[in-house]
């Protein structure tokens, strides 16, 4: 499995789900500030991480109240507290990726909240099929065996023309539950519709004309980023997220870096691994093989966020970020 062991993770979610059901049997006592929802006349929806808030947010306005589960640990890494479970507990709606990322642990977080009625929407379901990849393929055994199979590729959130599925998404599911106050979630569908739009053009003005538009990959999480933005991923340099490279996958790294015909001299790195170091030592790698100018680049994949940074315009303002970043970057 390439996106996180459940089994390792077994353990962990008995105690969770005891924790759980003692706080939802036993528990009546007020409602903290994080956990009590705002009064609004729609449904209450909650989200597995940050990008998802600002889509929901977005199209929710005033009309639906939006919860954001996961903050500074991501969905790769993610393990659900009591109060998670407690805002879950009173939820109707879930939005979710899928795609293995964090439709498992939605589900765990449903059955500990005791919700039965909580609606769990995967929402890369909803992206046409031939739209989604899976990823870049770092297997080793891919000579041998051509027809091996891979997951699909989770991190559609990553590319704004994927975005806007999920926006679609998420705007038919509210008008379903709340069809009173349709035309409200149309409208504020298309407002934000129109930004991602906008976010893909500026994003594709700002690289035009870029002869150097290949990088490599922290983890693997940028195929569709690329593809929207008309970017080349020569590889990855963390196996899983926060798995460091070995000697063989970093002896690889460089070969395709210094490969004359497409030579690779920017590196993403990733602010929440910040205490990985495998992106300075490749860059100094191709230094010394005398790759011009290698250099990292700051690439936030939105899966983690702080609570106070986590506004309706942080998903915007985070690509715009990004692509000003590898705008300077690339060549
Ligand atoms: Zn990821």
């Amino acid at each position: 499995m390439r996106w996180g062991s459940l089994a390792r993770r077994s353990l962990e979610w008995s105690v969770f789900s005891l924790v759980v059901a003692v706080v939802v049997s036993g528990c009546d006592r007020s409602l903290s500030e994080t956990d009590s929802w705002p009064n609004k006349p729609g449904p209450k929806v909650v989200v597995s991480f940050a990008p998802l808030y600002c889509f929901a947010v977005n199209v929710a306005g005033d009309d639906a109240a939006v919860k954001n589960v996961m903050t500074t640990t991501g969905p790769h890494d993610f393990n659900p507290t009591e109060q998670d479970a407690r805002l879950l507990s009173q939820a109707d709606i879930m939005f979710v990726i899928g795609l293995g990322l964090d439709e498992h642990i939605a589900k765990k977080m449903k059955d500990g909240s005791g919700n039965t009625k909580l609606r769990i929407v995967e929402l890369a379901e909803r992206i046409p099929k031939e739209k989604l990849c899976e990823g870049v393929c770092t297997h080793a055994h891919h000579k041998d065996d051509p027809d091996h199979k891979h997951d699909l590729d989770p991190h559609v959130w990553l590319s704004p023309e994927h975005a806007i599925y999920l926006v679609k998404a998420i705007r038919d599911e509210l008008k379903a539950a709340d069809p009173e106050r349709a035309a409200n979630y149309d409208r504020r569908a298309a407002e934000y519709i129109a930004k991602l739009e906008k976010l893909k053009a500026d994003g594709l003005a700002m690289l035009a004309g870029k002869a150097d538009n290949r990088l490599i990959s922290f983890h693997d999480s940028l195929a569709y980023f690329a593809d929207c933005f008309r970017l080349e991923i020569r590889g990855v340099l963390t196996p899983k997220p926060g798995q460091e490279p070995d000697e063989r996958e970093m002896k690889k790294l460089i070969r395709i870096c210094t490969d004359e015909t497409k030579p690779t001299r920017v590196i993403a790195v990733e602010p929440q691994y910040s205490k990985s170091n495998s992106g300075e030592v490749l860059r100094k790698e191709l230094e010394l093989k005398g790759v011009n100018n290698p250099v990292l680049a700051e690439i936030d994949t939105l899966e983690t966020v702080k609570p106070a940074d986590l506004t309706p315009d942080w998903y915007e303002q985070r690509m715009r970020a990004n692509l000003a970043e590898l705008a300077e970057k690339l060549k």
